[in-house]
């Protein structure tokens, strides 16, 4: 029988709460137990897909195609599984659900209310991820935070499950912030109390207290905690800050936290070996050289927006042992004031991300002009390869006016255009082309000796394409679309074999890399990054 851990959060957002989810789950399979994890986002939003990254940091897209808060991010690369859309649970998708039934009539008269029939699908919709498949432990995140009225009838829903379990088979963890005061440099308790209350007022008793802080939690801050929160001290975890999130399991695990959440779910480990993780991460985290990787997007000073971008340099620079130092830029910057682009020669290699609509677009252009005129490494990611392909347009294959119809409609030469299954489409909400592709690769090509393979699947999100009318002449102009897709009729990567390193794709190569086994683009590029970074100190 599956048993059921609950992560709550408490005090403020963005605690780290999907690390610390990941982290438990790690230290649980280092165990040997079969680990699931599923998240609950409290708002209204079917899924997270239309939701702007200013708010929201980035979308996740899973293997299945389903768009997904980032989290989903963080419990891939940490557990290293891919997950599908029913692992993700949103008011939107438990009220749609209920609403249909109701139409139905399937509630056969009865007044629908959010208890018991919201509370019911909840429960419902966690169960059927346990049953359908069969972990040891199901980790449940809930987003937000205690308190907020949209996730009332989530933890209303999982008290009841405790209650109908058995408490030695749902626990709950509550993921609180214990501040420091900067003057005196105490550790305050009281967020963390008034949350566990709050929690305690709608019949949850935290079992586990994960605290995130500055620094490690002192004795008297544990002992307080204890006290006044009801939980044994051996249960008040300390959650401090740690240069690299990849040490987090290690931290909480030297705190006996995997022992208690066994004892406390009455489960026997299987093995106990977290030490290829703890070689894994001393490793990386020994001070390196370093490459500097510019990164030219629209939501710069917003870093969750390219969390997974990111994290993909990071595997990649860990794998040959460098670190990565980001260069953010910002493509609107560019635009207004171009002779910001001098300030890209501090970097050994230069990235665009995905990306929608117009705002930077042109600066994002001439990032890319830069780095093909100047022999700067580039990756371009989605609307980074489309937007290499409108500047190669433009520029080489002298298409004058050449542009993306996202970007202008009435574009002379529309050398990236709608997708022909994407004309007709009103509804927005997840019907991008999404999720993991079968991607062909052309022997003899630089993708070839990047995967050493013709054929990988890879992940997609979009809705344009390169236009099939203009590649013979842009292939004639020079550039190599060296894989493709749907039996050779969409573009998945150029290249530009006379250039250094100048490769890009449609897909997103980032989510599918994981921090001891970096995705073959990222490593590609971060290498050529680095043999560019010798070539100009010799
Ligand atoms: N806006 C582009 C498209 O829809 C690129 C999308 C992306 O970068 N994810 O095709």
């Amino acid at each position: 029988m599956t048993k059921y851990i609950i992560v709550t959060g408490g005090v403020l957002s963005g605690l780290g709460k999907g690390v610390t989810t990941a982290a438990i789950g790690l230290i649980l399979r280092s165990r040997g137990l079969r680990i699931d994890v599923c998240k609950i986002d409290p708002y209204l939003n079917v899924d997270p897909g239309l939701m702007n990254p200013f708010q929201h940091g980035e979308v996740w897209v899973t293997k299945d195609g389903y768009e997904a808060d980032l989290d989903f991010g963080h419990y891939e690369r940490f557990l290293d599984v891919e997950l599908t859309r029913d692992h993700n649970i949103t008011t939107g998708k438990i009220y749609l659900s209920v609403l249909e039934k109701e139409r139905r009539g399937e509630y056969l008269g009865q007044t629908v209310q959010i208890i018991p029939h919201v509370t019911d699908e909840i429960k419902r919709q966690i169960l059927e991820i346990a049953r359908i498949n069969n972990p040891d432990v199901l980790i449940v995140e809930i987003g937000g935070t205690t308190g907020d009225i949209e996730s009332m009838p989530f933890l209303e829903a999982l008290r009841q499950l405790r209650m109908e379990l058995g408490k030695e088979n749902v626990l709950f963890i509550h993921v609180t912030l214990v501040p420091t005061l900067e003057t005196v440099g105490e550790q305050k308790t009281k967020p963390t109390q008034h949350s566990v209350k709050e929690l305690r007022g709608i019949g949850i008793q935290p079992d586990i207290l994960v605290c995130r802080t500055r620094d490690p939690l002192l004795e008297e801050t544990r002992a307080k905690l204890s006290l006044f929160c009801d939980v044994a001290k051996r249960d008040v975890i300390s959650n401090h800050d740690v240069k690299i999130i990849y040490e987090v399991p290690l931290v909480m695990d030297a705190q006996g936290l995997g022992d208690t959440i066994l004892e406390k779910l009455n489960l026997r480990e299987r093995r106990h070996d977290l030490r290829d993780w703890a070689r894994f991460v001393s490793r990386i985290k020994k001070p390196k050289e370093k490459v500097t990787i510019a990164i030219v997007g629209k939501y710069t000073h917003l870093h969750d927006s390219y969390i997974s971008i990111v994290e993909a340099l990071k595997h990649a620079a860990w794998k040959l042992n460098h670190e990565v130092e980001i260069l953010w830029v910002e493509a609107e910057e560019l635009e207004e004031e171009p002779s910001l682009l001098e300030e890209l020669s501090s970097a050994e290699g230069i990235l665009v991300p995905g990306g929608f609509g117009a705002r930077g677009a042109e600066g994002k252009i001439a990032a890319i002009r830069y780095a093909r005129e100047k022999d700067v490494p580039y990756l371009g990611i989605c609307f980074g390869f489309q937007l290499a392909v409108v500047e190669f347009a433009r520029n080489v294959a002298k298409l004058e006016g050449a542009n993306s119809v996202e970007l202008d409609p009435k574009a002379k030469h529309p050398v990236i255009d709608l997708l022909p299954e994407q004309r007709g489409i009103e509804q927005l909400g997840g019907t991008m082309r999404l999720g993991e592709i079968k991607v062909s690769i052309k022997p003899g090509t630089k993708a070839h000796e990047i995967y050493g393979r013709t054929e990988v699947g890879e992940r997609h999100r979009h809705r344009y394409e390169v236009n099939p009318v203009y590649i013979p002449q842009l292939e004639s102009a020079g550039l190599v679309f060296s894989a493709t897709s749907d039996g050779g009729r969409r573009m998945e990567i150029c290249e530009l074999p006379s250039h250094f390193h100048f490769l890009a794709t449609q897909f997103h190569p980032e989510f599918k890399s994981r921090p001891r086994r970096p995705a073959p683009v990222f490593l590609a590029f971060v290498d050529a990054a680095i043999r560019k970074k010798a070539q100009r100190e010799s």
